[in-house]
């Protein structure tokens, strides 16, 4: 079902009036975990102004460490439709447990299912019985015949409104956080009609090149691109050395014309 071969067109992921697919690239920005209302108020506020409408943010954290920061939980899914809908945004967060999929749709416009679940294939068939979008993680180090086959357990289930999302995968690289694998992109635009978009974010690890990798994945034809942004990175719960402050946000958005 995810193949060209069986549907030619491009497949248009909708929420509300914003598309994603065969048409304008999306820039999904916000927090790596959401931590306060607050916070997420303040990033809300600046993605208004650059008039970005998709906001990320993590409640349901899967941390390396089980003494890392694990997310607010349902509490930060209601945070941030509590924010969304005063800033008229679309909202994404990951879910992690199969239980949590028909609940998620009441808080949040897009479920992420993350880089470490891409094969928990009972939370790919709970995605399947809804309607709500997924945007779907490459795993780890998952081949790209790997993840289509993930996407596929969705689509078999009978939800055609995924995005597959290239996050960086394990190589001996040390300069940067994951390999960032640009030529997914072409390759999965070729091989499958769903939407494709690239996480510089967690790819990367690295600020200081998100604008150039940004950039090369829309050459290589990405329909969206994932930034983190944090109202004061270094105080971040999670990821705080690779995510952008407001003015850095701005900057990027800026450099990238999208
Ligand atoms: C995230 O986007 O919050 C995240 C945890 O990313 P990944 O699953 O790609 O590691
Ligand atoms: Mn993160």
């Amino acid at each position: 079902l995810v193949s060209r071969k069986n549907q030619k067109a491009d497949t248009i992921v909708t929420l509300g009036d914003i598309t994603v697919g065969g048409g304008k690239p999306v820039l999904i920005a916000g927090p790596c975990s959401v931590e306060s209302y607050e916070q997420v108020r303040q990033v809300a506020a600046a993605l208004k102004q650059a008039g970005v409408t998709v906001m990320r943010g993590g409640a349901f954290k899967p941390r390396t460490s089980p003494y890392d920061f694990q997310g607010l939980g349902i509490e930060g899914l209601k945070i941030l439709k509590e924010v969304a809908s005063e800033f008229g945004l679309k909202t994404i967060s990951e879910i992690v447990d199969p239980a949590h999929i028909e609940l998620a749709s009441e808080y949040i416009d897009v479920i992420q299912i993350g880089a470490r679940n891409m094969q928990n294939f009972e939370l790919l068939k709970a995605a399947g019985q809804v309607r709500t979008p997924i945007l779907l993680k490459r795993g780890l180090a998952a081949t790209i015949e790997e993840f289509l086959h993930a996407a596929e357990y969705i689509l078999a289930g009978g939800n055609t409104q995924v995005m597959l999302i290239e996050r960086g995968i394990r190589t001996y690289e040390k300069a940067t956080r994951n390999t960032l694998d640009i030529s997914a992109v072409p390759i999965l635009k070729q091989e499958s009609h769903l939407p494709v978009l690239v996480d510089v974010t967690h790819s990367t690890g690295r600020k200081d090149i998100f604008a150039p990798c940004a950039k090369a994945a829309l050459a290589a034809g990405a329909d969206g691109i994932m930034v983190e942004v944090h109202p004061d990175p270094a105080t971040a719960l999670s990821d705080a050395a690779q995510q952008l402050n407001i003015e850095e946000f701005h900057r990027f958005h800026t450099e990238l014309q999208i």
